[in-house]
């Protein structure tokens, strides 16, 4: 698992950086979309939060499935008024689960069969030292990688 850094920032850089090449993400690309789609990069991880008051292990089963942003998808289908938002929520959410897919550990991702596949690209889990600082170490690079990305932005010089 990547840390919320991570889950936040990559689905905000990933948009921003398509809106370079896709006019059509360009055009509905705004800082409350990019929000919502960060804040739902990191949403699937409250199962830990639910577990551990529910005394049970939901963590990483049906919300690390990609189910759960199928059904995003189709609420986008069906509630018109706010379909780019909820659009965006079901990417950040997608992002989620690819992430954890690539990164560390398994995942049932096509819950509730609970075959579970993982990558690992990064390590093996999120235990022990040496793998919680390799993680940390990541969090730190993506969250330079968007600064540097976004300098203009926040570096931007006041008028007086
Ligand atoms: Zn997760």
């Amino acid at each position: 698992m990547p840390f919320a850094v991570v889950h936040i920032l990559i689905p905000i850089l990933v948009l921003q950086f398509a809106s370079r090449f896709f006019a059509k993400v360009k055009s509905v690309l705004t800082w409350k979309r990019l929000l919502i789609a960060g804040f739902f990069g990191a949403f699937p991880d409250a199962d830990a939060i639910i577990s551990f008051f529910a005394g049970s292990n939901l963590h990483r089963t049906f919300t690390h499935s990609y189910f759960a942003p199928l059904l995003v998808l189709v609420l986008a289908v069906v509630l018109k008024k706010w379909r780019i938002g909820i659009l965006f929520a079901g990417f950040g959410w997608f992002m989620h689960v690819t992430l954890d897919l690539l990164v560390s550990g398994t995942l049932p991702i096509f819950y509730p069969i609970e075959t579970h596949f993982g990558f690992r690209l990064l390590v093996e889990n999120a235990s022990g030292f040496a793998n919680i600082l390799t993680l940390i170490l990541f969090d730190a690079t993506v969250l330079a990688v968007w600064v540097l990305y976004n300098k203009k932005l926040i570096f931007r010089k006041r008028k007086k």
